[in-house]
């Protein structure tokens, strides 16, 4: 998902994932030990339309034995490294957008303290409630175009920690709760601009942000 750059955090970016043996998970490809060892720890990010093969094939779980391979350390750093990167300023990356597809999500915790990027493996959104709310997304993956989309004001999210493997479940609210949904709908190969009512390019996108009431209560 991207930063919004008018003082706003509008930011988006995400996916969603997808199972297809997810339950169980496998091993890293040769494929992917190549591009996760030969990428820049910059990533190329891959992008509508030259990379939909990538961005619409599911996501599958990471291997329990995986879970604290140095392929899976290599990859999350530089998944951040390219998701925090200036070029794309983003508040949230899929592996799909790095031409891995895992269900791995990094997320900018708008809703902590200093507002730290954290880390999601395997994650998989369990519920959805609490109404809904309809704001501006962005992707590192469709660059130039902003979108009205509604999502959920409440996830329940589960994913695997590292260490032990266990799943964990947690509740997030708010608006960081619609970067999850956006980041794990990469993970089903789901993008913004298939659930946006309103998709706009640069000026057009521009004319609405100062027609966009950001004082509403609710928007964040
Ligand atoms: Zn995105």
């Amino acid at each position: 998902m991207r930063h919004c750059r008018y003082g706003l955090r509008l930011t988006l970016v995400l996916g969603a994932g997808m199972v297809l043996g997810a339950c169980t998970g496998s091993g890293w490809t040769d494929r992917e030990r190549m591009i996760i060892s030969l990428s820049d720890s910059v990533m190329f990010v891959t992008t509508l339309p030259q990379d939909s093969v990538q961005l619409r094939t599911p996501s599958i779980d990471v291997g329990p034995r995986e879970l604290q391979s140095d392929e899976l350390k290599t990859l999350m750093a530089k998944m951040l490294r390219t998701v925090t990167d200036p070029s794309q300023d983003g508040v949230g990356i899929a592996a799909p957008q790095v031409g891995i597809n895992r269900r791995i999500i990094w997320v900018q915790r708008l809703d902590k303290e200093d507002e730290p990027f954290e880390c999601y493996v395997n994650i998989h959104i369990d519920s959805l409630y609490g109404g809904t709310r309809r704001g501006p997304e962005g992707c590192l993956s469709v660059p130039g175009y902003r979108g009205m989309v509604t999502r959920s004001n409440n996830v329940i999210i589960s994913y695997s920690d590292l260490e032990s493997g266990n799943t964990v479940k947690e509740e997030i609210e708010g608006y960081t709760a619609v970067i999850f949904q956006h980041e794990c709908d990469h993970l089903d190969g789901i993008l913004y601009v298939d659930r946006a009512d309103t998709v706009y390019i640069n000026q057009a996108w521009m004319e609405e942000l100062k027609q966009f009431d950001y004082t509403r209560p609710d928007w964040w």
